[in-house]
């Protein structure tokens, strides 16, 4: 889709855009199930980059102490109580530039992936840039999708990330695509972006090939210590356009309400899920940032008749 397109679906009259939206997720998705991801910060702080928005850059005083990588027994206990707990995807994410084969901290990531993944939940990974070596041996060693969010619009990415461009993030997702595993990859809004960067941001997205697998959409959760720490919250009519949107773009793609549901009333996540998200993040953490807590999403979900994805089972896209 082009920026033209989008921007039409996008300023329609608000009803008329999530009734659209509402009609194109029924004609995809099989019921009203929602995947419950659980995200762990597998290695946490002191990263190079100076990503505006991230309290764990080693460039910002946040209060984000760096950790080391956790180890294989550590994460898979997380993994098995994630699993416990309703979760069918397991994320894991690394604070550091990228990945390089033959360090030993990727042969110990590859070692945690392989035992996860004899756990039967989906196995995403987030670990920065990677070249199609890396992303081979991620693949072989069972990871279902890899994480790589190109944040916002290439116009307005060298305003939030200087340490690595655009452009970067694209040959990763392309080294990702090349080794067969799905993508994840989406953005966060909220940083001073205008609504056309959103949709430039959505423009790229749709031009993936294959679209991708999964497609988070982050609102910004200002951290203190960051540049971006004095951002006013995201409207939620603006963030329900933009699900919407993803939604109508992206049919196939599951969308993930990501960071910044605890900003969210039960209603604006409703209105969020109405308009076609259909997966969240669960778990009290997200990275470090807070979440709702586990009861919370379990009551919202029965409140609002929907199903956690059953474990073990593909959601069901019809096409
Ligand atoms: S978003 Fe990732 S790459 Fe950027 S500073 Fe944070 S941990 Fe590092």
């Amino acid at each position: 889709m082009n920026l033209a397109e989008l921007q039409s679906i996008y300023h329609q009259p608000f009803f008329d855009l999530i009734q659209q939206a509402r009609n194109v997720y029924l004609e995809h998705w099989k019921g009203d199930e929602v995947q419950l991801c659980t995200l762990l910060s597998i290695k946490t702080g002191g990263c190079s980059e100076d990503c505006g928005y991230c309290a764990q850059s080693a460039r910002y005083s946040t209060g984000v102490k760096a950790g080391k990588l956790m180890s294989t027994e550590e994460v898979v206990a997380k993994a098995k109580a994630a699993r416990d707990n309703g979760s069918t995807r397991f994320c894991m994410g690394a604070a550091w530039k990228g990945v390089r084969d033959g360090d030993p901290r990727f042969e110990q990531v590859l070692e945690t992936v392989r035992e996860v993944a004899k756990l039967g939940l989906e196995v995403c990974v987030t670990l920065g840039q990677l070249t199609p070596v890396e992303a081979r041996k991620l693949k072989e060693a069972g990871v279902t999708a890899y994480n790589h969010n190109i944040d916002t619009s290439p116009e307005f990415y060298p305003e939030i990330v200087t340490t690595h461009t655009f452009q970067d993030r694209l040959n990763t997702i392309a080294a990702v695509q090349e080794s067969g595993m799905a993508v994840c990859c989406g953005g966060i809004i909220g940083m001073g972006e205008s609504v056309d960067d959103r949709l430039k941001m959505l423009e790229v997205l749709t031009n993936f090939d294959p679209p991708p697998e999964s497609v988070p959409i982050n609102c910004l959760m200002a951290m203190p210590g960051t540049p971006l720490e004095h951002q006013p919250p995201v409207d939620i009519f603006e963030l329900v356009r933009l699900i919407a949107t993803t939604r109508i773009a992206l049919p196939k793609s599951k969308v993930r309400l990501s960071a910044g549901r605890t900003r969210l009333s039960k209603e604006g996540q409703a209105l969020c899920f109405f308009a076609g998200a259909n997966s969240i993040f669960y778990g009290d953490k997200l990275l470090t940032a807070k979440n709702p807590g586990v009861d919370e999403d379990r009551d919202l979900l029965q409140e609002l008749n929907l199903i956690p994805q059953h474990p073990h089972t593909e959601m069901a896209c019809l096409r």
